[in-house]
């Protein structure tokens, strides 16, 4: 990741969604660290912290809105590997807007 990264400095989408995902993701190449994460129907699992009301994933280290990391970054599920800044649905801005933080400006570049 750059330095110009704003999830660097934001970490709010780990701090607002449930993030759960198909349990064979622990045995596929992403090998998802079992021990991070909890059970949410037969065939699911989720992030642990993420399905609650007040969701933390417990691999989120720092503070929302000032630096943060992934403790299992090259390990973290589809969910975390789709999610995206600068998205045109506006789930990125949804969870920034939660703890305050300004809009990422998703409009097109000028041609
Ligand atoms: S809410 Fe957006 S900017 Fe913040 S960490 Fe998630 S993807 Fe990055
Ligand atoms: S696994 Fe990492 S990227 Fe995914 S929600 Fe947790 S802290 Fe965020």
């Amino acid at each position: 990741m750059s330095g110009d990264n704003p999830c660097l400095t934001c970490g709010a989408c780990c701090s607002y969604f449930r993030v759960s995902f198909y349990w064979g993701e622990v045995h596929s190449e992403f090998a998802v660290p079992e021990a991070f994460t909890e059970p949410v129907s037969p065939t699911r699992l989720a992030m642990t912290g993420t399905n609650q009301s007040r969701p933390r994933c417990v691999a989120l280290q720092g503070r929302v809105g000032d630096c943060v990391s992934c403790a299992i970054y090259p390990n973290r599920p589809s969910p975390c590997r789709d999610f995206q800044p600068f998205d045109a649905d506006g789930a990125c801005n949804r969870a920034r807007a939660a703890f305050g933080l300004p809009p990422l400006d998703t409009s097109p570049v000028a041609a």
